[in-house]
């Protein structure tokens, strides 16, 4: 069996074990079927995601110009505090991010690796739990709007770490931790103008069960663009990660925009 197309991040469905789905235009992959099974990953070429053109992807799965252009891929994607929508003030294009940040948004804390502290909106959970390989995940917050998910994840960044430590994500290297208590401890930390957004009935922890046959010891980072053509046994799928026998692990979301063939 032969895909071709543009690499997008995996979909996933929540499941015991987890689902993920390679979409392509004319076309799907339920990679939980190929578990076990050998394969090959060849770029043949790269398109923007936003503009569709046959260009170089610079990151994020844009072209160079969209990246400094495109409204989606603004800084206060990755620092939800510089969100200022809700001021009325526009970054790139007010009318996007009106859409995109004013709408409710979580922040919760993530096992990965270690205990971290992150913002989604509420519409990618538990989506964005998933991406980040995440054990188990509790919500602290939610709030209307970006911005004062992003002051509040600031506030706790001196108590957690706002990173995943991929590496130990995927040899499942997994420190033993409580998210409720440590999610109890969390109020007095908080800004502020969000104390009043505490969750504070009983919340439930939700767990995440990834499709992994064993977990590798050692791991290496493939780059399509180093090795453009990469054979082998699919072990595991974690975060955005596939993971195969020989300790080769390959970030989907990291080659977005990569036009790809898939051999099984
Ligand atoms: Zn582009």
């Amino acid at each position: 069996m032969k895909y071709e197309g543009v690499l997008t991040k995996m979909q996933t469905e929540l499941g015991n074990p987890i689902h993920y789905y390679l979409v392509f235009d004319t076309s799907f992959l339920n990679l939980n079927q190929v578990l076990g099974k050998t394969i090959t990953i060849t770029q043949i070429g790269s398109q923007c995601l936003n503009c569709g053109k046959n260009k170089k992807i610079f990151r994020q799965g844009f072209c160079y110009d969209c990246f400094y252009s495109s409204p989606a891929v603004g800084d206060w994607i990755m620092r939800p505090e510089l969100s200022s929508a809700h001021l009325g003030i526009a970054d790139r294009d007010l009318d996007y991010e009106s859409k995109v940040q004013l709408q409710p948004h979580l922040v919760y804390l993530a096992l990965s690796s270690e205990v971290k502290v992150g913002v989604t909106r509420k519409t990618q959970v538990p989506t964005r739990w998933i991406d980040q390989g995440a054990e188990q995940a509790i919500p602290i917050i939610e709030v209307p709007n970006r911005y004062l998910a992003g002051i509040t994840e600031v506030a706790l960044k001196s108590h957690f770490s706002d990173k995943t430590n991929w590496r130990k994500m995927l040899t499942n290297d997994i420190l033993v931790a409580n998210l409720i208590e440590h999610r109890n401890k969390v109020k007095d930390w908080l800004p502020e103008e969000v104390r009043d957004y505490f969750i504070a009935d009983q919340i439930e922890l939700q767990e995440l069960h990834y499709p992994v046959l064993h977990y590798p010891s050692k791991i290496n980072s493939l780059s399509l663009e180093k090795t453009p053509s990469f054979t082998g046994k699919l072990i595991g799928i974690k975060g955005q990660y596939l993971i195969f026998e020989d300790g080769t692990v390959f970030n989907v979301r990291g080659s977005e925009g990569a036009v790809v063939s898939i051999d099984l």
